[in-house]
This record gives C-alpha cells, structure tokens and sequence, in this order.
C-alpha cells in the first residue's frame, strides 16, 4: 500500500520538499504520493505532512483564511507525523513572539523570528542530531531562533541555541532540510520516529 503525503504549498520550497519525502521514503523501503496542499480538503487524506519555510506572517494568515489551520491541527492531534522547517517551525509554534503570526500551536515553543539574521542572513552548518549518525549540512536562511522549550524535546543545537525540537509526533526546524539532497531529516521526522504514527504503515503490519 503507498502513503499518501501532503506539502503545505502556500509558499516555499514546496517542489524540493516533496523530493525529499520521496528518497526519504525510498531509503525506508515506502511508496509515497505527493500532494500539494493549497486547499482544505487535502490534509485528512494524508499520512504524514511538511510545512515549508517561507514568510511565516503570509503562511499563517492563508492557513486559516482557507480553513487548512483545523485540519493540520487534527493531523497532529491525531498523532500522524508533521514537520515544520524555517517559517514552518514559526507557524507550528505555540508562540512566535509576533502578532501577524498566528500560531498552529502545535509545537511547544516559542520563536524569535530572524534571530539569525543580524549575524548573516544565510549560512551552512554541520549539525549533530539526535537519532544522526554523521553531521547533518543544515542550510539556514533568515532563520528563527527556538527561545524556550516546553514539553518538547532539543534534538540538535547551535551556538548554544536549539534550532530542532521534537513534540510527539512534530518535528521543527530552524534550517531547510530539503535544500540538500541529504533527506535524513525527512526520514527521521516520518519513518524513525516513535511518538508519530503513520496509519498505513500499520495497517499494513
Ligand atoms: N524570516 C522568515 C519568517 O520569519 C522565515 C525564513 C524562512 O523560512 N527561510 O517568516
């Protein structure tokens, strides 16, 4: 049986996360359909879910104006796997310390938007993660800060800050895992984590 996966596509790297998801899958032995979610609709069909980077203030405001907020809300609620890169990670966010951003609340964090960007606004890092056996290269690009931690869990850090946190079944980031053709991040987001289910798999075991 395949998965069915689903892509936040109101804006960013959409076409290079569905890249990821699919070597992610492959590398786990899993067929997987992608599909773009710009609509409400979508997102009850799906197995497991990415919400890209892009600009935080925009994706929040489209996610609920087209009644996606709930659905995604009831994905995680549900227990089947989402992960949040960059502006992503802001919007899953229980606090983006930023009016314009309302949050999915999903992710017990809060955010300090561009908190890497008065040092420069891009930069590549080899990271240590969690569950990683080698250095993860993480592109970071006008990247929030991760400021305080709840009921979460720091699966990487950097300068001191955590930058991917683990919550049940969401995974954040402050870097794009899908700009490199590394997709172990993907694959420990939906294949390697324990506290997400992913409902087809089991059915199929
Ligand atoms: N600076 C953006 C924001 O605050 C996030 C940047 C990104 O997603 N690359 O929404």
């Amino acid at each position: 049986m395949s998965l069915t996966a689903g892509v936040v596509a109101v804006q960013g790297d959409v076409e290079e996360h569905a890249a990821a998801i699919e070597r992610a899958a492959a590398a786990h032995g899993h067929e997987i359909s992608v599909h773009e979610i710009r609509d409400s609709g979508i997102v009850p069909d799906c197995d497991l879910l990415a919400m890209p980077g892009g600009e935080s203030t925009t994706i929040s405001r489209l996610l609920h104006s087209e009644g996606i907020a709930p659905e995604i809300r009831a994905h995680v609620a549900a227990g089947k796997p989402l992960l949040a890169t960059c502006a992503g990670l802001i919007v899953a966010s229980s606090d983006a310390g930023d009016d314009r951003v309302e949050e999915l609340g999903v992710l017990d964090v809060s955010v300090e938007r561009n908190a890497f960007g008065r040092q420069k606004d891009s930069f590549e890092a080899p990271l240590e993660v969690a569950g990683l056996d080698k250095p993860y290269p993480a592109v970071f690009i006008r990247a929030p800060a991760i400021e305080t931690v709840g009921d979460a869990d720091v699966l990487a850090s950097w300068d001191d800050r955590p930058v991917a946190v683990r919550d049940g079944p969401v995974v954040g980031t402050s870097f794009h895992p899908e700009l490199t053709a590394d997709s172990r991040i993907h694959g420990l987001a939906f294949f390697e984590n324990e506290a997400a289910a992913v409902p087809s798999l089991e059915e199929r075991n």
